[in-house]
């Protein structure tokens, strides 16, 4: 297969649409991205990548740090992690407050704001210092110890990011939070604002499409059981209200953030990153799901 010449036909046709769609301004630091940007990367596990326009250039993951924060915790905490939250898609919004009031402070899944927020309060229980636990496993991943967060962007979220101070309240009233909710929204701010370019976030999520396993180190960093549930997971729950829609048009397990990033994981085979920052109301990148819709129709089959 070459990917290379398939990425450049699908970059340089989805350049060519309208671009529709809003930069995320709720967060007033992403407001100043460029949203003409449009990068990606396509990282096989057993070949060279290959990437076309913008790659190379950093941007806001937000997001996608949920399947970071997933995996620093679901590599050692077993099944306890499922009596704190569920892994039921929830068909809302990834900030809604109000499946969460309903069903008494137990997030639907570790991929909307709420599942990752009780995904924090664990890692300050099993770490004393977590930032820099997470940072220095993602660093792991990504075999590259650039890799870093934005300190605008994370002080412009701790400033304005009311309605996760309401998430974080209405777990810790059904006492769901152990730790202070400051400090639990701490570290989820921070995870927000790692910052990377699309080959750097291809190769960091590169171990999902290997079964778990680092590329290049050869370190398992999750069961093959527990890697084929977080790619479950991501495959119902990494779109919010739009996963029957990505599962329907491109058919791999991805993860969005409001930065305008996309991965996207092909088992045994690849992972691509795409980063266009204008997004559709649900908050997934426009562009970035097209590309990717184009990629697997002319790869053909996803798995
Ligand atoms: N930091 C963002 C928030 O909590 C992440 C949301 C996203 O990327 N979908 O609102």
């Amino acid at each position: 297969m070459d990917y290379n010449k398939i990425i450049n036909s699908a970059y340089s046709t989805i350049k060519l649409i309208e671009n529709h769609g809003n930069i995320a301004t709720y967060i007033p630091e992403l407001a100043k991205v460029d949203p003409l940007k449009f990068g990606v990367f396509l990282q096989p596990i057993n070949k060279n990548g290959c990437g076309v326009g913008h790659f190379n250039e950093r941007f806001s993951i937000q997001s996608i740090s949920k399947i970071l924060l997933l995996t620093l915790v679901y590599k050692d905490v077993k099944s306890d992690l499922w009596k704190r939250m569920s892994f039921e898609p929830s068909g809302d919004a990834f900030n809604s407050l109000v499946q969460l009031e309903v069903e008494k402070g137990i997030p639907r899944n570790p991929l909307i704001n709420a599942g990752a927020i009780v995904l924090c309060d664990i890692l300050l229980d099993l770490y004393s210092n977590p930032k820099k636990v997470f940072l220095d496993f993602v660093r792991k991943l990504a075999a590259n110890n650039s890799i870093d967060y934005n300190t605008a962007i994370y002080k412009s979220e701790k400033e304005t990011g009311f309605t996760n101070y309401a998430i974080a309240y209405m777990i810790k009233s059904n006492k769901n939070l152990k730790n202070k909710v400051d400090d639990v929204l701490d570290l989820y701010f921070y995870a927000c604002a790692i910052e990377m370019t699309c080959e750097e976030l291809s190769n960091t999520c590169l171990l999902f499409a290997n079964q778990g396993v680092i590329v290049g180190s050869d370190e398992r960093i999750l069961s093959k059981s527990r890697n084929k549930r977080v790619n479950a997971i991501m495959q119902t729950c990494g779109f919010y209200d739009e996963a029957g829609q990505f599962a329907f048009k491109v058919g791999l397990p991805g993860k969005s953030g409001v930065g305008g990033g996309i991965i996207a994981i092909n088992p045994n085979k690849y992972s691509v990153a795409v980063w266009s920052p204008k997004l559709n109301i649900k908050g997934n990148s426009v562009k970035g799901m097209k590309f990717l819709e184009l990629l697997t129709n002319e790869t053909g089959s996803v798995f």
